[in-house]
Parts: structure tokens; sequence; C-alpha cells
């Protein structure tokens, strides 16, 4: 395994330069904002149905739809199984799967503990550590078992949440709707889970980049050269609220239930399948840097895909894994080559 090295570099921004033509379709998805863009092959037809299957993935997955099948497995007894469709069927298969390898780092059923920091919510507060102790007392993954579509829950108190991985499911299938549609270029972007194929133009690849976790709102640090991949970063910047001087982000250590702290302050994972980017990238901030290298072979195995790592330590100490068909550019603050795509 060779690892590259950048010293101190100061950002990254999940952007994308690019050439416009038609204008791309946004709309206020999966709690964020989520831009299509399929230039010259867009249409209203076309960006209808991709609207549609993000509502229908976003409904499924919704843990505040009491309608959705996360909610229905969530209210699930013990004795009870559930017939669901086959998107949670193959999203939860992932996400245990990621959860077998990562020894819980990635936690599907972490419902309870992310519900009782409630980070989204206006007022958020340091939750009392029994209260912790009792929602990972919840949160036991291995309780849940998916056959087929049927999924049963071997409690009645293991509740689950899939909020790290079904983004990337989303720009997945997204990808499937526009290349059988025979779109030739697309920019995929569902509140920073990315993904890019086709050619930027006849010789230029796309440029990816992402976001400086000391300045979210400033240049992008990293940029990623590249003709087709999803680019998903994980970061502290993200969602959090501060207290004490402390700042406590979105992304829980399933050992202590606190906010993960392995020294990073942001990772971003490179795969063909945003799924896994995306899963990933959740994962690793919680393993830390050495633990997911030592992962890194299982799981290109496990999911049949190439997937590389951008590590980026507090200090902005920027490092990564090496692939000779992505170039990765860091310099101290690059002149932004953002071309009017998109700047996250
Ligand atoms: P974002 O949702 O901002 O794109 P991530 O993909 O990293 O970021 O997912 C973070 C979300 O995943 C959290 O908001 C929470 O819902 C959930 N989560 C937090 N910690 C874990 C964990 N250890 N395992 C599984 N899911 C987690
Ligand atoms: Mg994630």
């Amino acid at each position: 395994m060779k690892i590259s090295f950048l010293v101190p570099a100061f950002f990254l921004a999940l952007f994308v330069s690019c050439a416009k033509s038609v204008s791309p379709l946004q709309i206020s998805c999966m709690d964020t904002i989520c831009t299509i863009n399929a230039y010259d092959d867009g249409s209203k037809k076309l960006y209808s149905q991709i609207e549609k299957r993000l509502e229908q993935i976003d409904s499924t997955f919704s843990i505040s739809n009491p309608s959705s099948d996360i909610s229905k497995i969530n209210r699930l007894s013990k004795s009870q199984s559930l017939v669901v469709s086959d998107d949670t069927a193959y999203v939860l298969e992932v996400a245990l799967k990621t959860a077998e390898i990562s020894q819980g780092a990635f936690n599907p059923a972490l419902e309870e503990l992310i519900s009782l920091w409630n980070i989204n919510s206006s007022n958020p507060k340091v939750p009392e550590s029994s209260l912790i102790q009792k929602a990972l007392s919840c949160s036991d993954w291995k309780t849940i078992h998916v056959n087929g579509n049927t999924v049963q829950v071997d409690s009645d108190s293991v509740k689950i949440n899939l909020g790290g991985i079904a983004k990337g499911f989303a720009a997945d299938e997204i990808v499937e709707i526009l290349k059988t549609n025979g779109v030739k270029k697309a920019v995929i972007d569902l509140g920073g889970n990315i993904y890019v194929f086709g050619k930027k133009s006849s010789s230029l690849k796309w440029n990816v980049g992402a976001k400086d976790p000391e300045e979210p709102d400033g240049d992008p640090l990293i940029q990623i050269k590249t003709s087709e991949t999803s680019v998903v970063s994980s970061g502290t910047y993200e969602r959090y609220f501060v207290e004490d001087s402390i700042r406590y982000h979105h992304i829980f250590d399933p050992e202590t239930g606190y906010p993960a702290d392995k020294n990073l302050t942001q990772v971003t994972v490179i795969s063909r399948k945003s799924i896994i980017a995306d899963v990933l990238s959740t994962t690793a901030f919680v393993l830390g840097k050495d633990k997911t290298l030592e992962l890194q072979d299982v799981f290109q195995k496990e999911f049949s895909t190439k997937i590389d790592f951008i590590f980026v330590e507090k200090g902005n100490i920027v490092s990564w894994t090496e692939n000779p068909d992505i170039e990765i550019i860091t310099t101290l603050r690059p002149p932004c080559i953002n071309e009017g795509g998109i700047n996250q």
C-alpha cells in the first residue's frame, strides 16, 4: 500500500467544474439539495423520471415518514417480520456487510443514539452519559436479519437509521436511469455525494473537489481528476454544534456513543459504486486511517470495486491511496478552477 502525502493543506469543498448547456434539475430531497445535470441529453421527461425515483427513495429511507420501510422495521416486535422493497433489502444488506467487516464502526442500528443527540434540532445539547449508554444498549446490529426481502429484528428496542448510506444508493440509481436513457455525460450531486461520468469535453476529465474542513465555505483543498467515479466526503464540518468550546459532529463512534475522534476532520472515498463510497466515508471516519487502510482490500473484494481514500487529519494533513486512473491535485490554496459548474 502506497500512501502519498501532502503536508499542511488548507481546504476541501465538493465542487465539480464543467461547461453547462442545459439547466440542471435541482430539487430538495433526502434532507439536502440534489442537482442532476445531463447536459445536452437532459429533458423535462428525463428529469421528471429522476425526480420521481429520488422521491421514492427518500420516502423509503426516511426516518420521519411513518410509512417508510425504515419506520415499519423500527416498529417491529421480536416475533414479527416484514417484507420490504428490493431497495431496502439491498441497502440494508450492504450496511450489515459493512458493519460486519468494520466490526460495527458503521452501525445501521444507531437510530436511538442519533435521535438522542438530535444534532439537527434547533438547540442540541450533549446528552447525559447514562442516556448515551442506554441508547447504545439498543444498537446491536447483529439482531437484524435480512433473508431475501424479509427483515426480522431479534429485539424490541433496536432501531435502524440508514442516513449514512442512502444518498450513495440514490446516486447509483440516478446514474442507472441516465445511462439507460442514453445520457452521455452527467454530474449527479446529492448534497455533496457526487457521481460524474462521460467526458466533460472532448479531451478534459471532470474535476471534483472536496471542502476544506477548516474553511468549508472557502476554496476546495483537493481536486480529483477523473472520467467516471463517485466521490463522497464525510467530515466534522457538515452537521455539528458547539458546547463549552467543543465541537460535537454527526458521525458517532458506536463504541463510545460520542462523535468519532480518530484525529480526522474529513474522509473522502472514491469508487464507481456510490453506495460504497457513501457507506465507507462514514465508516472510515469512525475507524480512523490505519484501520481503514488495513481493511481496504477486504472492502474491495467484498464489494467488487476499486476503492480509494483521501484522509484529512487535524491540522489539514492530507494523505491518500494511490490509483493511476485518478489524478489527485493538491496544492496549498490552488487557484479556483471551477468553470461555472457546481460549487458546494
Ligand atoms: P452526511 O449524511 O452528512 O452525508 P454521512 O454519509 O457521513 O454524512 O452520514 C452521517 C449520518 O450517518 C449521520 O447523520 C447519522 O444519521 C448516521 N451515522 C452517524 N454515525 C454513524 C455510524 N457510526 N454508523 C452508521 N451511521 C451513522
Ligand atoms: Mg456516508
